[in-house]
């Protein structure tokens, strides 16, 4: 059966994009068939697999606003990883939709109804979130099964990771019962500073409490694993000379606790 796992924050810069991709790597690996949602109008799933977003003949916008079969959007890109690309059009999403809602009465349903033909084609679909908690990740929370919670430790982060999970909790209550927090990972993580340490602890404590996975695994800051980001065309766990790479194993490990939860 296929599980739908969200990466989202309502931050930006947290990661949430680079784990869904090489988490896609990691499962693509395993022999999984992934398929990744490209929920955010920036378009940084395309370019992490090296495809131009203006390209796309159709994209998750069409599917959502016009009904265009999602078969003909989905772009396969490397061994069992496919893709539903968005580019700049999703941020006309909102306008349309909230101008138009005789049109769209559900307007939080619109993802869910229309990706659910093809959810059988897969093993896992990850989607990637944009950095607020506006239309578009209103369809995300009703479609997911779970949110894994990327979470950087600064100093006002622990305020909008509460946010993050009454949102979610609001969500299950009024649209999406199924709907669970999959965990919280520590990402951009420097651990010779006391700062990012103590906020680690203040989080697993607070997480613990409510009985919320805080994943062993952090994602460490590198800023050469940043700058490579961009050259290589493909997330880092799908490139042959990154073995043994420090973040590459943080995301091979982190797939590892993954799958100590759910089958992926
Ligand atoms: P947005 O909210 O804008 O969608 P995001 O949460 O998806 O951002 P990413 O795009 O995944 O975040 O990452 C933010 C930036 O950090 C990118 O430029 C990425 O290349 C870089 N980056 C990725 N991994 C690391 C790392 N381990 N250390 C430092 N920088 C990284
Ligand atoms: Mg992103």
């Amino acid at each position: 059966m296929c599980i739908i796992i969200a990466v989202a924050n309502n931050k930006g810069g947290v990661l949430k994009t680079t784990t869904v991709t090489n988490l896609a790597g990691v499962a693509s690996q395993h022999g999984q068939r992934v398929l990744i949602v490209d929920c955010d109008n920036q378009s940084n799933v395309s370019l992490s697999f090296n495809l131009n977003p203006d390209s796309f003949e159709n994209t998750l916008y069409d599917i959502l606003v016009d009904q265009v079969d999602p078969r003909y959007v989905i772009e396969h890109v490397t061994d069992n990883i496919d893709i539903l690309p968005s580019n700049d059009s999703l941020s006309m999403l909102e306008f349309e939709v909230l101008t138009n809602l005789n049109q769209y009465p559900r307007p939080f349903y619109l993802l869910r109804n229309m990706i659910k033909d093809v959810v059988n084609d897969y093993d896992v679909i990850l989607l990637d979130s944009p950095p607020n908690l506006g239309l578009v990740s209103g369809n995300i929370l009703s479609f997911a099964d779970l949110v894994l919670i990327p979470f950087q430790p600064e100093t006002f982060s622990m305020r909008s990771l509460i946010k993050m999970l009454s949102a979610i909790d609001d969500f299950k209550k009024a649209h999406n019962p199924k709907l669970d927090v999959l965990g919280v990972v520590g990402t951009l993580v420097n651990n010779r500073t006391n700062l990012h340490t103590n906020i680690l602890q203040q989080c697993r404590k607070f997480l613990d409490h409510k009985r919320i996975k805080m994943f062993d695994t952090i994602i460490p800051r590198s800023i050469r694993f940043a700058s490579s980001v961009g050259f290589e065309g493909l997330p880092a766990t799908l490139v042959k000379e990154n073995k043994n790479n420090d973040i590459v194993n943080a995301y091979i490990n982190l797939y590892n606790e993954i799958k100590e939860v759910v089958n992926v």
